[in-house]
This record gives structure tokens, C-alpha cells and sequence, in this order.
């Protein structure tokens, strides 16, 4: 059984201006790299639909859905961008972006459960996991692994889900929507102190935080995890692990400080893979977040998809 490889021409559309680390040009690299090294043989590339309203509502108020959606086509029709915080500009080609991105881990979570597929990757972008209940932050608008997660628990009726985090920064949105629903088991690492700054007191008993010092390398993160999260999600036994992908903490990233390389992505895969096949008939839906050195980009998604794509 093949991995699905999701994306969508409209998440190049989605443009916040020259010298923003979150562009376009992000996609490219990844696209590129998989062709130049064969990799694109192994998957099975999919174009990501639009999320409907009722499935972003899973995860955000109605209320926040029906504004950011409004807001988002006011941006469209005037053709300007507009700021929405210091580092999160909505574009005329966000909206569809941003309902792309979350579409596609949906319908991802919808091949995996329906065994279409056995994994999945979702090259989107807007990423999401800064994207809380009520709010845009930190380049993100909606919470596409957190609509997907609800999606599984509450439209396919799966009773326990985790949702891995390994982007440098706090997940906070996710932390903000998933905090306190135990059928989800959250397990993040991320760089502290460091933008949004939040993570080191973790808001529910679901939350497996780790903050880690600037600097950190591989070896040293590899055995927190080992320590931290591994004996958790064991325990948990998740029917579906989602993952929010970022590749910011690779050491050759400008906006954190980690010491990551491809082969500690390929490690943290395979650890979740292999409880995958344990407990979740190998099913993992995997979604990009962060991740702004293109080549390190490039390099690191396709170090994470060969193990899940089981390529030698
Ligand atoms: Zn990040």
C-alpha cells in the first residue's frame, strides 16, 4: 500500500511578500527534490480538496471560521494583502490555500482510515499549528492537523488519536484546542524559550511537553523522546498518529537554534512508525508545518518520507 502525497497548486498562492520565510518557494524545494531523487516514484500524489466549513468547525469556533472566511475573501476581492499580526499577512490567494491545507489532512485521514493508503504527507501550506481556537498566529490561519484529528475522532469514530509535534516551536493551537480531550495524546518537543514562548507548563494531562535549550543536538533530543514520549504513546495506544512536521529545528534553520539533521528525522519517524504498526495498522497522516532552509527543507521531508514510504 502507497503513501499519498497531498498538495495543491493553490498553496503557492498564498504569498506574504518578498524576504517572508514562509513563501511559496518552500513547496518548490520539496517537489524538486523528490524528482532529482526518485523518491516521487514511491507516492501517490493527490490533489488536496477544499476543507468545508463544518469540518474546520471541529476544531475553531463558528465564529472564527465565518469571520477569518469573510475577512479572508474581502483580502480576495480587494486584491491586497492585509497584516493580521506582525508575521501573518492574508493575501488575496489565502483563502483557498489555507482551506486547501486543511482539506488535504483531512481527506489524508479519510484514505488512511479507508485503507487507500497507509501513510500520508501534506505538502501545504499556510502551516497550522500556531492557528488556535479563535485566532491567526505565527503564519498560521486554520488548524489543519488539529481538523484532522477531530475529523478521525469524530466523523470515523476512531477513540484515541496522537498528534506529534516536532516543529521548533510550541504548538500552541493545537495545545489550545486539543488540551483536556483525552482522546487525543499530544506529544511535542520544542525549543524554549523561543516564539510563542508558551509550552513549558502544559495546559492538560494530554500534552506530553518538552521543552529543550537552544542548541540542542540530535543525540541528546533522541534520548529525551526515548524517555518522554515514547513510553506515553505506548501506553496510549493511538488508532491514527497525525504529525505536525515542521523542520525548523535542522541545524542549518535560521528561526530556531536546534542541531537537528535529516538523519534525526528519519530516527523520530521510524520510532513512530514502529509504534504505528503496533497499534494503529501503520496509519500516519503527516502535515507540514515550519521548515525555511529550503535545501535543509527539502532534504529533511525527503528523509522523513522514505521511512514512511518504507524505501530502502
Ligand atoms: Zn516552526
Amino acid at each position: 500500500m502507497s503513501t499519498a502525497f497531498y498538495s495543491h497548486s493553490d498553496c503557492r498562492l498564498h504569498d506574504m511578500g518578498p524576504g517572508h520565510p514562509e513563501c511559496p518557494q518552500r513547496l518548490d524545494a520539496i517537489s524538486d527534490h523528490l524528482l532529482a531523487t526518485g523518491l516521487d516514484i514511491a507516492l501517490d500524489f493527490k490533489d488536496a480538496p477544499l476543507a468545508t466549513l463544518e469540518q474546520l468547525e471541529r476544531a475553531h469556533t463558528a465564529g472564527y471560521v465565518m469571520q477569518l472566511k469573510d475577512l479572508l475573501e474581502r483580502v480576495r476581492a480587494a486584491g491586497e494583502p492585509k497584516a493580521l499580526d506582525p508575521d501573518t499577512l492574508a493575501c488575496p490567494g489565502t483563502l483557498n490555500a489555507a482551506l486547501r491545507a486543511a482539506g488535504a489532512a483531512v481527506a489524508a485521514t479519510d484514505d488512511v482510515v479507508a485503507g487507500r493508503a497507509k501513510t500520508a504527507f501534506c505538502a501545504v501550506r499556510p502551516p497550522g499549528h500556531h492557528a488556535t481556537r479563535d485566532e491567526t498566529m505565527g503564519f498560521c490561519f486554520f488548524n489543519n492537523v488539529a481538523v484532522a484529528a477531530r475529523h478521525a475522532l469524530d466523523v470515523h469514530g476512531l477513540q484515541r488519536v496522537a498528534i506529534i509535534d516536532f516543529d521548533v516551536h510550541h504548538g500552541n493551537g493545537t495545545e489550545d484546542i486539543i488540551a483536556g480531550d483525552e482522546r487525543v495524546l499530544m506529544c511535542s518537543f520544542f525549543q524554549h524559550p523561543l516564539y510563542p514562548y508558551s509550552g513549558a507548563v502544559p495546559k492538560g494531562t494530554n500534552m506530553i511537553n518538552v521543552p529543550v535549550p537552544p542548541y540542542t543536538r540530535g543525540g541528546e533530543l533522541r534520548d529525551m523522546l526515548e524517555a518522554m514520549w515514547m513510553p506515553r504513546l505506548e501506553q496510549f495506544k493511538p488508532q491514527l498518529i497525525f504529525v505536525s512536521a515542521g523542520f525548523d529545528a535542522h541545524r542549518e534553520d535560521d528561526l530556531g537554534q536546534l542541531g537537528l539533521v535529516e538523519s534525526d528525522y528519519e530516527w523520530i519517524t521510524r520510532r513512530l512508525v514502529d509504534v504505528a504498526k503496533r497499534h494503529a495498522q501503520g496509519r500516519i497522516v503527516s502535515c507540514l508545518e515550519g521548515g525555511y532552509s529550503l535545501s535543509a527543507l527539502a532534504r529533511s521531508v525527503a528523509a522523513h518520507l522514505r521511512v514512511l514510504a518504507e524505501v530502502a
